[in-house]
């Protein structure tokens, strides 16, 4: 009997699925068998020896086997405590698990399980516990525990290990050979295992040695995988054909910097003396500016945006939020008005009317703007631009690949590009995000600047912060204060977070009550967050109660004073980020970062900021603690997701997978090869590349 087998069939035919797992297991974006088979373990257990009770020690980590009898669970300081007795054929230990409430509707007096915990004197009772149970298996009534190294899968509920893991092993048991995708040559040169094992044993290896192989070989096809596609991006923009001379820097740009309240620093004018060599070249230019909040980047984009008006061109300059786009409308205009340069803007406020929509998409297409600023607006297919000669895309790591070559696309020739990024991005993470754009960087900041006071202080203190607020606000200086959420919502109620609107009411109606306050947030009208941010701007309003849509480039130099709370809860970068909203100005500025998390790595994180105001270093430092994902806070890198492989701990795997897609790419010169790894491309990632796989 012979069946077809399709990767994309929905989770359900495979045995052990039932509509209410697959409906559980989609909270895991688990949809079809393709997505099951590379939902990788993010574990193993060694379950190679079985432990008799009577032989536990304290403070061994053990796996026991046994039956579970007297389930209690009492509540003691807002946590959920569930006991319970453990017995073999040898004698019985006591279980304990905290907050884990749902395990109530797991766990029956009678059944089996398989605990793995380590062994403490619990202080109540004197005797030798299982406190710290790392994970558990529902043993079947004659089922044998299962020895040897075993999977642990993230979960969620209604799917328990059990569940996951017999899921997986039918799935493999009637999954076909997998296809080779890659070239043999390519196995061998890089000693990779075949992608069928590799598929295989990363769920259920023998030994430590089959584990890593397969996880270097799903590793490598991730890596290989990403830079191929970076690489023929970059191949179809290095047509000099289809690239653009930029005449050399004429009066505009002249006039422009002597309109400047300020002279350039050695690093904007050296990194707008490269910007400006990159655009006059027939190449079309791909260059990527990282430079440290403040560290002034916007003056280098407009000079190339005066650059290519000058030379008879449209540029285009995408900002991640509307705000700053409004910004950076409106410091633009100020400046450039007067030279004649027609500036145009293009966000959801303008695109919200029929009228004022149809207007700006026309002067974009008949060349009656100059530079058009915009949001993501920018990007719609409607917006045709006469002659587009140069994209500056601000704080990059707000858009993925994809959309970043969308807006590329809108021209006849190939328009240089600029990305601008704030994020300090480390080296491993440019080859794989940005493989596709040269770097330069402004390390230099300008001059006069004070560095922001770091303090990271416990809830307890929460009352003496604002004290300090109010002294500051009084003596003429503006204040934000940051929090992780808008509203409370369901998922959240659990977290004992306070949402911005709670602490908004609770500063405006307390002890700012009669000081001018404001609160913004993401979900409000662009109308109305306009208002509330120029209210903030003029100085009018005095506390700004915000979400993070405050994180990127907002510039009001008044403002001294952040807070930000539950501090916890954001990535490293993003509170360096936020933290740079304030130390434009003359005043000495502060960044008090509120946290209750007992956890040592939060208190760690917090420290470092208090240390350093240098995004590099943070950057190192933050990575060391925890990886990429927590770094970039959530899903704002723009990165297409990797399952297995870890940009920091696979640098020298990254280098090879780079290096062998090069020669790849360059070999394969018609694509034949990479038509079959394009399937693939699409099936791992989606339209995050897909503008490679349409080709
Ligand atoms: P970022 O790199 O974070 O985007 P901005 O371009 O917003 O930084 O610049 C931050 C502030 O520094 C702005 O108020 C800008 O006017 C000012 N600035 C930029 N370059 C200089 C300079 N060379 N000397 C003095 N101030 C500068
Ligand atoms: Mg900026």
């Amino acid at each position: 009997m012979s069946f077809k087998f399709e990767f994309t069939d929905n989770v359900m035919y495979v045995k052990g699925v039932g509509p209410r797992r697959a409906a559980a297991l989609e909270k895991l974006n688990i949809f079809t068998k393709y997505d099951l088979l590379t939902h990788y373990p993010r574990a193993y257990e060694n379950h190679s020896s079985l432990t008799k009770i009577a032989d536990v020690f304290e403070g061994e980590n053990v796996l026991l086997a046994g039956k579970i009898s007297n389930i209690t669970s009492r509540e003691a300081r807002g946590l959920t405590i569930i006991n319970a007795f453990l017995e073999d054929e040898t004698g019985y230990i006591q279980l304990t698990w905290f907050n884990q409430k749902y395990l109530l509707n797991l766990l029956r007096n009678g059944m089996r399980i398989l605990v793995i915990g380590k062994a403490k004197y619990d202080s109540w009772s004197g005797r030798l516990a299982l406190n710290q149970i790392q994970s558990f298996t529902i043993l079947e009534p004659d089922e044998e525990p299962e020895l040897g190294i075993v999977p642990i899968y993230s979960l969620t509920a209604a799917i328990s290990q059990n569940v996951m893991r017999t899921a997986v092993k039918n799935l493999l048991a009637t999954m076909p050979t997998l296809t080779e995708i890659l070239p043999q040559e390519l196995l061998r040169d890089q000693n990779l295992i075949p992608l069928d094992k590799a598929a295989r044993t990363i769920h259920f290896p023998q030994d430590k040695i089959e584990l890593d192989e397969a996880r270097r070989r799903l590793a490598f096809d991730e890596l290989f995988l990403i830079q191929c596609g970076l690489m023929l991006i970059k191949r179809q923009t290095q047509d000099e054909r289809l690239g653009i001379s930029h005449k050399k820097n004429g009066k505009l740009i002249k006039a422009a910097l002597a309109k400047l309240p300020f002279d350039l620093t050695g690093d904007q004018k050296k990194v707008f003396r490269t910007v400006a060599k990159d655009m006059e070249s027939k190449l079309p230019m791909r260059r990527l500016i990282q430079g440290d909040v403040g560290s002034g980047k916007t003056v280098v984009a407009l000079l190339a945006l005066l650059k290519t008006v000058e030379s008879g061109y449209q540029g285009a300059f995408m900002a991640p939020t509307e705000i700053l786009a409004i910004q950076h409308y409106e410091k633009f205009s100020a400046l450039l008005t007067d030279l004649g340069v027609r500036i145009g803007l293009l966000s959801a406020k303008i695109t919200h009317s029929k009228k004022l929509k149809d207007e700006a998409y026309q002067k974009i297409s008949k060349h009656e703007f100059d530079i058009v600023i915009g949001t993501h607006a920018l990007i719609q297919d409607e917006v045709k631009f006469a002659k587009l000669g140069l994209v500056v895309t601000d704080e990059q790591h707000r858009f993925g690949v994809a959309q970043r070559s969308t807006l590329e696309k809108k021209a006849d020739s190939v328009p240089d590009i600029l990305v601008m990024t704030a994020t300090p991005i480390p080296r491993t993470m440019t080859l794989t995000v940005y493989g596709d754009l040269d770097v330069s960087l402004i390390k230099e900041l300008p001059p006069g600047r004070k560095p922001i006071k770091t303090e990271a202080k416990s809830l307890r203190s929460r009352k003496k912060i604002y004290d300090f607020v109010r002294a500051e606000i009084l003596a003429g200086r503006q204040a934000y204060v940051v929090c992780p959420l808008i509203e409370r919502s369901e998922s959240e109620r659990l977290a004992d977070i306070e949402p911005a609107e709670e602490i908004f009411d609770m500063l405006s109606n307390g002890i700012f009550h009669d000081i001018p306050c404001a609160l913004l947030h993401g979900k409000m009208r662009p109308r109305d967050k306009d208002e509330i941010m120029e209210k903030f701007r003029d100085g009018e309003t005095k506390l700004l109660v915000s979400t993070t849509v405050i994180e990127v480039g907002v510039d009001v130099p008044n403002a001294s004073v952040m807070v930000v709370e539950h501090a916890e809860r954001f990535g490293l970068a993003q509170l360096h980020q936020l933290r740079g909203r304030v130390g434009r100005g003359a005043a000495k500025s502060y960044c008090i970062l509120i946290s209750d998390s007992k956890a040592n790595i939060a208190k760690a994180r917090l420290e470092i900021l208090e240390k350093t105001n240098d995004g590099f270093k943070l950057a190192e430092e933050d990575l060391k603690l925890r990886g990429p994902g927590q770094f970039f806070g959530e899903a704002q890198h723009g990165l297409p997701d990797l399952k297995i492989a870890d940009v920091f701990r696979d640098v020298e795997l990254l280098i090879q997978a780079r290096d062998a897609a090069e020669k790849f790419i360059t070999d394969d010169e018609n694509l034949n090869y990479f038509a079959s790894l394009r399937k693939n491309l699409a099936l791992a990632y989606g339209d995050k590349f897909s503008q490679i796989t349409a080709n």
